[in-house]
């Protein structure tokens, strides 16, 4: 079993980057975002920020300030790197929901950022957390813990036997 203080500790870790990398976030599902100049206390600092972070994940990104507004976008295609990550990521998550099918907890996706997940039960609110860069890591109350309140079976009653 994963320790639970060391599972929280990295979830608090992952709740407070993905935070900060809000506008970064965006930049990678729309691939593109604008900000208002009044809105960032630093426009330098937040231009340098997304290319510190698009340069780690090996994304191209162009940004500038144009009038009162701030702006990033996708440069060119998304790398092999990106894909791969990408392909880690979806068999780690393949691999959390079996395991939290397993106790009885139906998951859902709270939080996602690189190769780093964070999972709760509709059900009985347990969390649970994987990092695909690391070995993988798979661990929380919602993998390893029965789950004490599984939700009722949802209206199409997919997976049930019939009546
Ligand atoms: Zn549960």
């Amino acid at each position: 079993m994963e320790d639970p203080v060391e599972i929280n500790r990295r979830i608090g870790r992952l709740v407070r980057r993905v935070r900060r990398r809000d506008d970064y976030g965006k930049l990678l599902a729309r691939g593109d975002v604008v900000r208002s100049v009044a809105d960032v206390e630093d426009p330098d600092g937040w231009r340098a920020e997304i290319k510190r972070q698009a340069r780690s994940d090996r994304i191209k990104v162009r940004t500038g300030q144009t009038g009162a507004r701030l702006w990033a976008f996708v440069h060119g295609p998304i790398q092999e790197a990106q894909q791969a990550e990408n392909d880690r990521y979806f068999r780690l998550l393949d691999e959390i929901k079996t395991r939290a099918d397993r106790h009885g907890h139906s998951v859902k996706v709270a939080l996602h950022d690189g190769e780093e997940v964070v999972v709760k039960c509709e059900g009985c609110a347990a969390l649970g957390y994987g990092d695909a860069a690391a070995g993988p890591l798979i661990g929380g109350a919602a993998i390893e813990e029965d789950c004490p309140d599984p939700a009722p079976p949802d209206a199409t009653g997919a997976g049930w036997p019939a009546s």
